[in-house]
């Protein structure tokens, strides 16, 4: 995934080649060697990239550089050069850490800002100069209000997963926050996709801007063996139980639609003898560090995450990812699958689906291009009713398809998929060892922003369907912690 070129060759400042060799980088990743030359002329620049390309030091590492050679008359307490907003705690977390790393032989000092945590130490920090403010909007806006931060010294911005920003409803908290910044600034926008809104948000935020774009890592999907199961939802959790500890995987992210689902299954897990944990914003902060720094370092083998939860996490080179339940919108599949087979490693992605699925299925194999293999699990039998079902779900998918987009190939019908065997009279009965009240399907939370960052005050497109199909209403109860 890396380029021919240097990064000596892009013309970075040595205090940052020599962080950069110390990372153990040899060399640049196409959007950094796009990136960093623009950025370094001082210009705008509209970026599409996503976590896993790099994209992260496609911006710093400039930015350091630029901020290193243009020294300020005096720096005010407060006052940040750069200004980072990101959409979530997580990767928030994940650019300061990138800030520090390709910036520890230079004397830029950098802050992290989000919700959930208390805001005193924030107050504390902001009493000395800082050079670059990495922040969720919210939070920062609580600072703006209190007079705790001075936004009129910054000289960059960078909106880092802008698309999701505008999806979690802070484009008000956006430009509040535009609204107290210099007007002669460079702004740096990156996003997975270049939706309508993100292209009216880039018009109204950068001048001029240079485009560059990379393949997201998750079109080679080459690099990934994706396999599903077809699964009814309440055998589920007994399945992806059996699938882990027959396995034998270490490390295992499994993404679920809702935080409650979260919940349950990482108690399903645990209650099987497995290491798991549950991400979530509904979390507190310290407890998706504990588990997110136990699934790094190897003592938690199985993080459930919801797809917010999940954007963004930094986490190299990961074996296994599961769909416990398929995503409403196909391009959060190829999110989802992408956090496997980085920096060309191989991975795997395996999709539990159920009859109510297939649509959904459907709907991703169109986007990728490509059937994914059905696969029976061995030593694990669903009943007979369940492969009926799945073939009756596939054929009205496949008369519901116009000519010419059946199994995502022009003109060609999908070969029947491998319907689930049939019950062995003498295999084991799937669903016995489930807990009373299991059957149930889950219930489907939309995702909202940590407890402690603003709600959602504008409601996306992508999320109203989701709030539809799922009769939850806005504000509803929060789910219950699992306490891990
Ligand atoms: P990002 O897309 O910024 O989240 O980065 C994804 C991962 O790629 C991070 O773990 C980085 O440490 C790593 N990375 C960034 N740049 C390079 C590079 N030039 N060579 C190898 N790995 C890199």
């Amino acid at each position: 995934m890396t380029t021919s070129i240097s990064f000596a060759d892009l013309g970075l400042a040595d205090s940052l080649l020599r962080a950069i060799a110390e990372t153990g980088y040899t060399a640049p990743t196409p959007i950094q060697a796009q990136a960093i030359p623009l950025v370094l002329k001082g210009g705008d620049l509209l970026a599409a990239a996503q976590t896993g390309t790099g994209k992260t030091a496609g911006f710093t590492l400039p930015i350091l550089h630029l901020l290193q050679a243009r020294k300020p008359a005096a720096r005010k307490p407060g006052a940040p050069r750069c200004l980072i907003l990101t959409p979530t705690r997580e990767l928030t977390a994940q650019v300061a850490e990138s800030v520090q790393t390709y910036g520890k032989h230079t004397r830029l000092s950098s802050m992290v800002m989000f919700g959930g945590v208390n805001i005193n130490p924030q107050i504390a920090a902001l009493k000395k100069p800082v050079d670059i403010l990495v922040a969720t909007p919210g939070r920062l806006l609580d600072h703006c209000g209190q007079k705790t931060v001075d936004l009129s010294a910054v000289e960059i911005l960078v909106l880092d997963e802008a698309d999701r920003m505008l999806d979690m409803g802070f484009i008000r908290d956006i430009r509040k926050i535009l609204a107290l910044l210099p007007k002669q600034r460079q702004n740096l926008l990156f996003s997975a996709t270049f939706s309508d809104e993100i292209r009216a948000l880039a018009h109204g935020v950068l001048n001029n801007p240079g485009e560059v774009s990379v393949t997201p890592r998750n079109t080679a999907t080459e690099l990934v063996t994706q396999t599903v199961h077809l699964v009814e939802q309440h055998h589920k959790r007994d399945l992806i139980s059996h699938i882990i500890r027959e396995s034998g995987w270490h490390q295992v992210l499994v993404f679920t639609r809702t935080k409650h689902g979260a919940n349950r299954l990482a108690e399903k897990l645990v209650k099987d003898g497995l290491t798991a944990a549950a991400i979530h914003g509904n979390k507190s902060q310290s407890a998706r560090t504990r588990a997110l720094s136990g699934f790094k370092d190897g003592s938690v083998t199985v993080l459930v995450a919801t797809d917010i939860a999940a954007r963004g996490l930094d986490i190299d080179q990961l074996p296994q990812v599961v769909n416990f339940e398929l995503p409403n919108v196909p391009e959060d599949y190829v999110h989802r699958i992408g956090r496997t087979g980085r920096a060309g490693a191989t991975g795997a992605a395996v999709s539990l689906v159920d009859s109510s699925e297939i649509k959904l299925l459907r709907d991703i194999e169109r986007l990728i291009k490509k059937t994914i293999e059905r696969k029976p699990v061995e030593g694990w039998t669903p009943p007979a009713t369940s492969a009926a079902a799945f073939e009756r779900q596939e054929r009205d998918e496949d008369n519901r398809q116009p000519r010419g987009h059946r199994n995502g190939r022009s003109g060609e019908r999908r070969a029947r998929p491998a319907a689930p065997p049939a019950r062995a009279a003498a295999g084991p009965k799937p669903g016995l060892a489930r807990p009373a009240g299991e059957a149930r399907h889950g219930v489907r939370e939309g995702e909202r922003p940590a407890s402690g960052e603003r709600p959602a005050r504008a409601e996306s497109p992508r999320q109203a369907p989701r709030r539809a199909e799922s009769g939850q209403r806005r504000g509803a109860p929060r789910a219950a912690l699992l306490s891990k």
